[in-house]
Parts: C-alpha cells; structure tokens; sequence
C-alpha cells in the first residue's frame, strides 16, 4: 500500500498514521518527523531546516525532495509505506511522481484529512508528544492517563516548538497557499478520498479504512 496522508497541520494526520502503519505493516515517512531527529542531533540538515520550521516556512524543496528519494529506497519501502506531510508543494508531489516512476511503482491513494482552520489552532497548540516513542496526545482531547507521561512507554511528553500560537498561525498560511493546491493535482490523478477529519479519532480512523477498501 503507498500511500500519501495530505492535510492542514494539526488535522490529525500524524494521529492516523500510527494506526494505518500498524494495520498495513508499512513504513511512517513523516518529513516533519525527520528534521526534529536532524535538529536533536544536531546535523547540519538540522541546523539547515530549523530557521525555516521555527517561523512556521516551508524547508526549501530541493532538500525535503532528496531526503524522501533516499527514503524510498530502503528496504522497508518495498511493499509500500505512508507520507506523512510530504509533499507540501506542487513541486514536490512533480518531484514524486517521478522518483515512483524511476522505481516503477506508483501511488494507491491520497487520504486527505480535512479540518476547519478555526479548529486547527487549538488542535496544534494543545498537542503533546512522546519524547522516547513519538506518540500524540493533545490536553484537552486526547489527553494520557497521567498528565505529561506517556500511556505507551511512561516517557515525558514535550510541546513542540512550533506549536505556539503565532507559528502555527503561520503554517496555515504556508498550507493554504503551497498545500492546499494539492487536493486538485491528485483529483486530476483520481487517487484522492477526503475524510471528515472533525470526527473522533476512531471514527476518521474508521472512515480511512474503509476508504481504503480492507
Ligand atoms: P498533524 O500530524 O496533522 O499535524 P496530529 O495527528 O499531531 O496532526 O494531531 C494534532 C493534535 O490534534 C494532536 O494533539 C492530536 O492528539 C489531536 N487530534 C488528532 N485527531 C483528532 C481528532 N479526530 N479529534 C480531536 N483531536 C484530535
Ligand atoms: P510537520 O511535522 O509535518 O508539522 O512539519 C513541521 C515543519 O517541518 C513544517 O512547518 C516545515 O517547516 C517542515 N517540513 C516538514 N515537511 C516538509 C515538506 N514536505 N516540505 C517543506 N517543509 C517541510
């Protein structure tokens, strides 16, 4: 299954992704999740990506393109795997068509979670993240058993840095100029389904299982 994830930030797609991984057995590519590793461990890809994420920018494509085409080729890829927040520009999605054609593979489907701008601020601003096993919470509504502990490994939960008001504020901007022009590059192609992702975490869950036929 190969598969891409699109939606605003804070839509919930992370949140998916650990569920559809685990059902198909595919790999979470999450660009996103890639520069904070870079920025942690200080490599200068990190040093590179982190003026941008910071003030809520999008990473110059040419960098974010190199490091999916790497990706892509492990492995773990071979029987499939999961975008998450890759692409993000029409250049990009062009730039993956043809690192899939060179591979001779293509594109299953394109799940594009949709949520209101008015809910994704506080979606993002709430959210809170595992610092050993990357799981997501959010305070308010999904909120770990015992507050800041994770319920999956007992690790400490973090806020990201660019979870605050005025970045992710930002982002939505960067999203709803770069991204959003997405949703109709892949209707040309015929592969995307939109899912209501204003639903509880089940039910988008639900929906995208179904949409995906298994
Ligand atoms: P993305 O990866 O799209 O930026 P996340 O999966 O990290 O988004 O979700 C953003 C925040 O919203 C997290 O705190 C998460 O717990 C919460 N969240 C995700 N899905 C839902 C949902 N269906 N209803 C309410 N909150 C959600
Ligand atoms: P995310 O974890 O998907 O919310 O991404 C966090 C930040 O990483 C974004 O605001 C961008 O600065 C950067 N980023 C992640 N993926 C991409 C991408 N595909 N293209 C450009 N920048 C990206």
């Amino acid at each position: 299954m190969r598969l891409i994830l699109l939606g605003p930030p804070g839509a919930g797609k992370g949140t998916q992704a650990a569920g559809i991984v685990d059902r198909y057995n595919i790999p979470h590519i999450s660009t996103g999740d890639i520069f904070r590793k870079n920025i942690k461990e200080g490599t200068e890809l990190g040093r590179k990506a982190k003026s941008f994420m910071d003030q809520g920018l999008l990473v110059p494509d040419d960098l974010v393109v190199e490091i999916v085409e790497d990706r892509l080729k492990e492995d773990d890829c071979k029987n499939g795997f999961l975008l998450d927040g890759f692409p993000r520009t029409v250049y990009q999605a062009e730039a993956l068509d043809k690192v899939l054609e060179k591979m001779n593979s293509v594109l299953d489907r394109v799940i594009n979670v949709s949520v209101d701008k008015e809910i994704l601020i506080d979606r993002a601003v709430g959210r809170r993240i595992c610092k050993e096993c990357g799981a997501t919470y959010h305070i308010q509504f999904n909120p770990p058993a015992a507050a800041d502990v994770c319920d999956k490994c007992g690790g400490p939960l973090y806020q990201r840095a660019d979870d605050n008001e005025e970045t992710v504020t930002k982002r939505i901007e960067v999203y709803l100029n770069e991204t959003q022009p997405l949703i109709d590059y892949y209707k040309q192609k015929g592969t995307i389904v939109t899912i209501d992702g204003q639903q509880s975490i089940d039910k988008v869950f639900q929906e995208i299982i179904a949409a995906l036929g298994a």
